[in-house]
């Protein structure tokens, strides 16, 4: 069998490659989306590198529009945009990502131990229906499911099984390539009904058997548990999360004007020049394609990723997904090196985050660190620390964040639907940021 990897591009070129071998079939993937089949070809399974953003999705989508009319690839557009409405959408409530991550906790600890026995059953894929138990096997494996069986295998654990949603959502997180805080959190509170009022979603048996491939189904082993007329949804409180106060903006890029007196300016960022400083690069899972973001025109003096294996093992990662990020880290690593023309180093030291940035800091007589700022979830929980440690020193970190989640994320207050009616007119509109350019196919 082929490696995640090899299925689930894990450098930008091969995403890149990935891509270009699907832009012509584009306009066919709103009729075939929907189908679960061997091998997944009608859907892009780039998810894990939007994640890690080896590609952004303004230059998916960009590219989409410059090849294909509007109409004929809306709905690839929309599943895009999808991603980020779910990112704004958690970022305006932090509190969901909390919660869910403490429920996960108190579930270890304090749930009934036939519960959790019979939950190790299910993810283990011997849950007892044959074709849960084979997703649960190719997640396992691959770190991948369809978003149509996710859908399934998600409402089959809530509404079948009847096992607690969080517990569910922590087995994709641990497994799952593009395992993210937003997309995952936010999918699993949709099919148990809690992010849609009165909408849980059922995983009923003719909609498997209409789209998932027949030789996945020629096992019907329990099949009859989710007849049409057995499934029904369990209820769910209302836990209604409040916004977070107002949106914190913050700049595409650290202008030196900005900077307080004493602390150094950055030299060729935001057109401030004039003062100097020191200032390393911190790059990180959540952007791997800085290079082609508005701190392009930075003079980092490091370039640093850190692998925080206490992180990682905190979470439980799988080891597909460990192998991922590394390999996407390593060339996200790679790319910022030749383009910034500096020392590119990777730290996998055993030291927190925190540590690992105070430390290089410290040996590199930096002023601080210029970064993309992590959204809400695992990266994002260590900002307080990472500024902690710098501070210590007299040094702090620069926070950036690329113009389209600045204009998208503060969107997501409401619906789905407004903040899909906002960005289709941006992009019919054409509005795009001309430094992604790359994907150009005019
Ligand atoms: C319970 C559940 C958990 C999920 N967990 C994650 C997760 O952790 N990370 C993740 O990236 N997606 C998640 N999704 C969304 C979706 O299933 C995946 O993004 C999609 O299956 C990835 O495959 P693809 O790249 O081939 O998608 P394609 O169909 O080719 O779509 C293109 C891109 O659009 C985005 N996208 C597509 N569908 C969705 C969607 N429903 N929600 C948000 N973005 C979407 C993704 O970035 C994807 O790469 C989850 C969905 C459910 C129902």
């Amino acid at each position: 069998m082929n490696s995640p990897e090899a299925l689930y591009p894990a450098t930008r070129d091969a995403a890149l490659a990935r891509w270009r071998a699907f832009l012509p079939r584009a306009s066919r993937y709103g009729a075939l989306r929907n189908r679960v089949v061997s091998g997944h070809p009608d859907v892009t399974r780039l998810s894990a590198a939007v994640r890690a953003r080896l590609v952004t999705t303004e230059e998916l989508v960009g590219s989409l529009l410059e090849t294909h009319r509007f109409e004929a690839v809306e709905k690839l557009a929309q599943e895009l945009v999808w991603r980020d409405y779910w990112k704004g959408w958690l970022e305006l409530r932090p509190e969901v990502w909390t919660a869910y991550r403490a429920e996960v906790d108190h579930l270890r600890q304090r749930a009934d131990p036939a519960v959790l026995e019979r939950a190790e059953a299910v993810m283990a894929g011997r849950g007892g229906i044959a074709v849960m138990d084979r997703f649960a096997r190719e997640l396992i494996e691959t770190g991948y499911l369809h978003n149509h069986a996710r859908m399934w295998w998600a409402g089959y654990w809530i509404h079948v099984e009847r096992l607690p949603w969080a517990l569910g959502a922590d087995f994709f997180y641990r497994h799952l390539l593009d395992a993210d805080p937003a997309s995952n959190t936010l999918g699993w509170r949709w099919v148990a009904g809690l992010q849609t009022r009165g909408k849980a979603y059922l995983p009923r048996r003719s909609n498997l058997e209409k789209h998932c491939a027949p030789e996945w189904l020629a096992d019907p082993t329990g099949l009859e548990r989710l007849d049409d007329s057995v499934v029904a949804a369990v209820p769910v409180p209302d836990d209604g999360p409040a916004l977070r106060g107002p949106w914190e903006s913050l700049p595409e890029h650290p202008d030196a004007s900005r900077l307080e007196p004493g602390l150094g300016g950055l030299g060729g960022v935001g057109g401030g020049g004039g003062r100097s400083g020191r200032w390393g690069l911190w790059l990180h899972g959540e952007d791997l394609s800085v290079e082609r973001s508005a701190l392009a025109g930075f003079h980092p003096e490091v370039v640093l990723s850190v692998f925080d294996a206490r992180r990682v093992a905190a979470f439980g990662m799988a080891a597909p997904r460990v192998a991922y990020l590394k390999t996407a880290l390593a060339d996200g690593l790679a790319r910022a090196g030749r383009h910034f023309t500096c020392p590119a180093e990777a730290c996998e030291t055993g030291e927190t985050l925190a540590e690992a940035l105070a430390r290089v800091a410290r040996e590199r007589r930096l002023d601080g660190w210029v970064a993309m700022r992590p959204s809400v979830g695992p990266l994002g929980e260590a900002i307080p620390a990472i500024e902690a440690a710098l501070a210590r020193d007299g040094r702090r970190v620069l926070w950036c964040r690329r113009r389209w989640d600045e204009q998208t994320w503060p969107q997501a207050s409401a619906g789905f639907f407004g903040f899909w009616e906002k960005a289709r007119r941006r992009l019919s509109a054409g509005a795009r940021d001309p430094r992604q350019s790359e994907l150009s196919f005019g």
